[in-house]
């Protein structure tokens, strides 16, 4: 493994190697291949006997109090602590970042201290590219990555995903692009193949140094773009979905370390223990959310905990939930250091949509939404899905939507104030057991059927001013 990062290493071409251990995924019927078109959806993550759509922060049911009953739908609210917590928070970062440095390193005068800041991305969110020639089933894998990051990181630092790839010989990722290339080390560029013999994942950054004016801090080290290598020769399942995380993250400025101090994160060199489809640890998300979300540029290791500033480790919870004959469907939203995430739960389908003889023409389920605004205002409403199995496209519909006060409970139904115009209406495509928005109003819609003979569906919702979890039954 490669010591790396240390910023000695920085200022030539960082690299970074990882071996990782071996894991599986559930056999479900009919996820569908991710594009990049699908890039800025939320994740839809294969569990055991369920699906799992956004973040993977759904409360259970009896952490919360019930606050109301929505047409058959018990609706639940309150606080859950299940954040990892400021302490652990900034000892990982500190851990992660580089100590103050002398001068005469870098040509300057001994006595110069240089402070080194938290690395990050420089100033906005990187395209990722896939190598030109990259097969769909490992394009998929790169945006299933980057769904699952992006369900972490605030809405205006959201990765986007080039349409089209990039140049399989490339040299170098113009400013502000990933790339991402799978090939077998032996045909990984000579510089870039590592000492030991066995490592399946690489990142190289691109870095550029900004001179800052501020003695203390004399130049400024930022990301500017950056190139991924992994193997899929030696790798399979989470595992490779582990790897290929892991060098993103890298390029997003974290760095190695210490697996027995941290050992639930995936930047630990080697990879980590307890992989789940989620892909990413807590740990993981929230140290995206603190240096994209709450950090400037310049955060340095001393001024890590005064430049956090408060960080919650309790969330702020809606939930709802309904029965079905396979079991409960569940949706909801968490909202914890200003980030307000869905997501919505429910058991796996035996088969495609398309498999199930038993539907035809144009099916409806009905239910409904329970939602967060990013100033802790619960939202609920209708939300009825429609699809024409023939051509498979549908409508996503969210009616009656209404509001109560900030970090209050809901009540019944019809005791809020309507929120915005009441409601929101999308235009829906099926993707084998999941359905994305096509058209429609602002925000992106993902969600999947439920149930063994997709008897409920359910999904997230994601807009700038609300992010809500919604479910129903046929
Ligand atoms: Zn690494």
């Amino acid at each position: 493994m490669l010591a790396c990062l240390g910023l000695s290493v920085v200022v030539s071409l960082a690299a970074c190697a990882e071996r990782m251990e071996e894991s599986s995924v559930p056999d479900v019927p009919e996820l569908p291949l991710q594009t990049p078109l699908q890039a800025g959806q939320a994740p839809v993550v294969p569990l055991e006997t369920s699906l799992h759509v956004g973040a993977d922060v759904a409360s259970l049911a009896g952490a919360l109090a019930q606050a109301a009953i929505h047409a058959d739908v018990r609706i639940s609210y309150g606080a859950v602590q299940d954040g990892v917590g400021a302490a652990e928070l900034i000892a990982y970062l500190e851990a992660d970042s580089s100590p103050p440095e002398t001068g005469d390193e870098y040509g300057m005068p001994a006595d110069t201290i240089l402070e080194i800041p938290l690395l990050r991305f420089r100033s906005e969110p990187p395209t990722v590219y896939v190598a030109d020639g990259t097969p769909p089933a490992l394009v998929d894998e790169t945006v299933r990555v980057v769904q699952a990051i992006n369900a972490a990181l605030p809405r205006k630092w959201q990765l986007t995903f080039g349409p089209d790839p990039a140049p399989a010989g490339a040299l170098q990722p113009a400013d502000g692009q990933i790339h991402v290339r799978f090939a077998p080390q032996e045909d990984w560029p000579t510089h870039a193949v590592p000492p030991h013999g066995d490592d399946i994942g690489l990142a190289e950054p691109v870095i550029a140094a900004v001179p800052t004016g501020d003695p203390a801090v004399p130049v400024q080290f930022e990301y500017v773009a950056g190139r991924v290598l992994v193997d899929h020769t030696r790798t399979s399942g989470l595992e490779r979905l582990g790897v290929i995380a892991h060098e993103l993250i890298h390029l997003l400025g974290r760095n190695h370390v210490d697996p027995a101090r941290f050992p639930e994160t995936i930047m630990v060199g080697g990879g980590s223990e307890e992989l789940t489809g989620h892909i990413l640890h807590p740990l993981d998300r929230e140290a995206l959310l603190a240096a994209y979300g709450h950090f400037q540029p310049g955060t340095t290791r001393s001024g890590i905990a005064e430049d956090l500033g408060a960080w919650a480790d309790t969330s702020l919870h809606v939930r709802g939930a309904l029965d079905t004959e396979g079991g409960e469907i569940a949706f909801g939203a968490a909202l914890r250091n200003g980030l307000s995430q869905p997501w919505a739960t429910g058991p796996t389908p035996g088969t495609a949509i398309e498999d199930n003889t038993a539907l035809s023409g144009s099916v409806s389920w009905s239910g409904r939404l329970i939602g967060l605004t990013p100033g802790a205002e619960a939202v609920a409403g209708a939300a009825d899905l429609s699809v024409d199995l023939a051509s498979m496209l549908g409508t996503a519909v969210f009616t009656g939507l209404e509001q109560w006060a900030a970090d209050s409970a809901p009540g019944a139904l019809g005791t809020g104030t309507v929120w915005n115009d009441g409601d929101l209406r999308y235009v829906i495509e099926v993707r084998g057991n999941t359905f994305v928005q096509t058209g429609g109003d602002a925000g992106t819609v993902t969600g999947a059927f439920l149930g063994p003979a997709h008897e409920g569906m359910g999904g997230v919702l994601r807009r700038d001013d609300l992010s809500a979890g919604f479910g129903g039954i046929r």
